[in-house]
């Protein structure tokens, strides 16, 4: 097309045009940019007429956090958009449609999911997602388990591990998710009336250990390709659907990642609604909720997971040898609850926070969910290395409340 340069929204509607088949020759096209701009610029495109949209997401070279910038690679919206298509193979429905990658401008035109709502935003709203746990255990076991050594032909893995290297956004998040809240780093951000919890992490070598086996977990484990950013923010959903955008941090890493950031979020809005739902019985019955769906996401999974280790293992050693898939699940369980907490801690004192907490309005309840999901996150990985079944977690969280 051209020379990358970030495109202004005329640009947009220009591509846009170009485009075939998507907009007819006539068509008054209306372009808004509606991403946050900190990585990527994300442009609507409408044609109000025929009510056809798009949406087209631009990388930007550079990230934009807390006034400074850093530079970062445009591959990853190369990486981005083949996820996006491995993923639409692998869980049909589950990602939105890639109509065209632009390699030039690091463009990826795709299906327009304004109808749904970004997940987090309906938790905070209060929201019930009666397909959520279903759909997220089925696109987590999927893509977890077909882009494995057990379910992959494993010199094509290989060729997969290849493909999505991803050094620049990993270090993101081992600097960020796994050193920099467990020291008084210049990136970590948080209240100073949390200050006392900022500095018993720092000072927790219990909690350095188990971090520690995390990270490493996180660098040298090639065990599937992962999302690598599962948060709420990164699932579009509606009453009966479910979407999962934003993988430009997709990499092979340990599968216990992508489901833990699945649960630590259900927990973060766990922990916010101290200042969400003030009467007490509403309250408790939304986090009853969100309990339910953090073990319904985990046992379905598993469940879905060990179905396609029967129907489609490839491994056959792996397959056969009796106790191996016991152990390789309990292995499984124990790395989510890990990286279940080491999400929550770095949510509440390292750079990038949650609104679920951070825009409670009452500076008393913020601050005591603030505390509840440290506490949570610490108690989970403390625990991880020890666990034998997920209603260790929904008891953490019960009785830290
Ligand atoms: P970033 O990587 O910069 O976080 P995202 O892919 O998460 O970018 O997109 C940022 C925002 O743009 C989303 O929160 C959503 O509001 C909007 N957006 C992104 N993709 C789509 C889409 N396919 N349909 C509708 N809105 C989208
Ligand atoms: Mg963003
Ligand atoms: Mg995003
Ligand atoms: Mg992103």
């Amino acid at each position: 097309m051209s020379a990358y340069h970030p495109l202004t929204e005329t640009e947009a509607i220009q591509i846009a045009r170009s485009l075939p088949d998507l907009f007819s020759g006539g068509a008054e096209l209306t372009s808004r940019e509606i991403g946050d701009g900190n990585l990527n610029l994300v442009f609507h495109i409408r044609d109000a007429a025929s009510a056809r949209s798009i949406i087209m997401k631009q990388a930007l070279p550079y990230a934009k956090v807390v006034g400074e910038s850093w530079p970062l690679t445009l591959d990853r919206a190369r990486i981005e958009s083949e996820v996006l298509m491995l993923e639409g193979a692998l869980c049909p429905g589950l990602a939105p449609k890639v109509y065209l990658y632009d390699p030039e401008l690091a463009l990826t035109v795709m299906e327009d999911l304004s109808d749904h709502v970004i997940m987090r935003k309906g938790l905070i709203e209060g929201n019930r997602y009666p397909r959520f746990a279903d759909d997220i255990s089925t696109f987590l076991a999927r893509t977890l388990f077909l882009t494995s050594d057990l379910g992959l032909n494993q010199q094509e893995k290989k060729e997969r591990v290849k493909q999505f290297i991803n050094p620049e956004l990993c270090k993101i998040t081992e600097d960020l998710i796994f050193d920099d809240p467990y020291r008084d780093a210049d990136t970590n951000s948080f209240d100073e009336a949390i200050r006392d919890e900022a500095e018993k992490l720092w000072a927790d070598g219990e909690l350095h250990l188990e971090v520690a086996l995390l990270r490493h977990k996180f660098l040298t484990q090639a065990q599937a390709l992962l999302h690598g950013d599962l948060h709420t923010g990164s699932i579009f959903i509606k009453e009966d659907s479910t979407k999962v955008i934003d993988p430009e941090f997709a990499y092979y890493g340990p599968m216990g990642f992508d489901i833990g950031a699945v649960l630590a979020n259900l927990l973060l809005n766990y922990a916010g609604q101290e200042g969400w739902k003030s009467d007490t019985a509403d309250r408790l019955a939304y986090r009853a909720y969100l309990l339910d769906t953090v073990k319904q996401v985990w046992s379905g999974f598993e469940a879905k997971f060990r179905a396609l280790w029967e129907q489609q293992g490839i491994d056959r050693l792996s397959n056969n040898a009796a106790g191996f898939q016991e152990v390789y699940m309990k292995q499984l369980l124990q790395d989510t609850i890990g990286f279940t907490g080491a999400k929550m801690v770095r949510r509440v004192v390292g750079l990038a926070h949650v609104a679920d907490i951070d825009t409670i309005e009452n500076s008393q309840a913020k601050e005591r969910a603030q505390r509840l999901a440290l506490a949570i996150g610490k108690a989970l990985i403390k625990l991880n290395r020890r666990a034998v079944t997920i209603d260790e977690v929904i008891s953490i969280a019960e009785q830290q409340t």
